[in-house]
């Protein structure tokens, strides 16, 4: 199957109500063992890189690295660009073939950040490509971008404007999830996913979810959640991984035996999300010829 537009995959997940996990890739073994967990499964997959890892690896190389391997699996997947608040970066991935960006705006007022994602908007419709907008940050840094500062939180009212004004095919909203670890049990306004969702019915994606429970992530795909984005879980399988092999074997050199541990653990990781989220057994929902 091919590489296939970001809203194959989430127009039937946000239709029916189940989640599309993202996963948050750091190189080629995460990026192969997520791709097989998704076959595994038969399930859809969106991949996801942070700008750090886009920058760190180099736009041409991960974008080839990506079709090769996408290219060979069975089921439906796109490439996102995660949170990225600067414009010249969303031009470049455009221009090289990723599927979806995420224009991180909310840094900037209100009506700039309107402004801007217009602009995202156009230039990504000239690629074919989606655009995830966001109005608030989401607490918690993420590969170099956000604020440990908690930032205001708008009005729906304000978040349906947006949506409309910008016609974003996605929408981030501020739900009270936070990047990385919780240090305190996270106080979640789902509702606030629901009255969006009433406004203004697009699919909505759901950062900060480690550390959630299976029915706090249900519950939000039930009300719309239908990109559920995973990167600090991808990053504890990833590290723990290596940590626990070289801690059974602190003598051994054999990087074969190494990355096939670490490969096993982040498929594992991916496989148990995509089961959560309801999208295993969906490969088929995305094809154009289901309708
Ligand atoms: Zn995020």
């Amino acid at each position: 199957m091919p590489v296939v537009p970001m809203r194959e995959i989430l127009d039937p997940a946000f239709a029916d109500r189940y989640g599309v996990a993202a996963i948050n890739i750091v190189d080629d073994l995460s990026l192969d063992a997520v791709l097989a967990a998704a076959v595994e499964l038969e399930s859809p997959l969106i991949v996801q890189t942070s700008l750090k890892t886009v920058k760190s690896i180099g736009p041409k190389p991960l974008y080839a690295m990506w079709r090769a391997r996408a290219d060979e699996v069975p089921v439906p997947v796109t490439l996102h660009l995660d949170h990225c608040p600067d414009r010249e970066w969303i031009s470049i991935c455009l221009r090289t073939g990723w599927n979806s960006v995420l224009f991180d705006g909310s840094e900037l007022d209100v009506a700039e950040n309107t402004r801007q994602t217009i602009e995202v908007v156009a230039e990504a419709d000239g690629h074919g490509a989606q655009v995830e907008g966001e109005i608030e940050s989401v607490l918690g840094v993420e590969d170099g971008v956000g604020s440990d500062e908690a930032g205001e939180v708008h009005p729906v009212e304000v978040s349906a404007k947006f949506i409309e004004e910008t016609g974003i095919y996605s929408f981030a909203p501020a739900i009270g999830t936070a990047h990385g670890l919780y240090k305190a049990e996270p106080k979640l306004t789902p509702e606030r996913v629901t009255e969006i969702v009433e406004l203004h019915p697009i699919p909505q994606v759901l950062h900060g979810g480690t550390g959630l429970t299976e029915a706090q992530f249900t519950d939000l795909i039930a009300r719309g959640c239908a990109k559920v984005n995973i990167s600090t879980a991808l990053k504890i399988a990833f590290v723990d991984a290596h940590r626990e092999y070289l801690d059974a074997h602190p003598a051994k050199h054999d990087p074969p035996a190494l990355l096939k541990h670490v490969r096993s653990a982040v498929k594992e990781m991916a496989e148990q999300h995509i089961r959560m989220f309801g999208s295993a057994g969906k490969a088929t929902a995305t094809t154009p010829a289901a309708g």
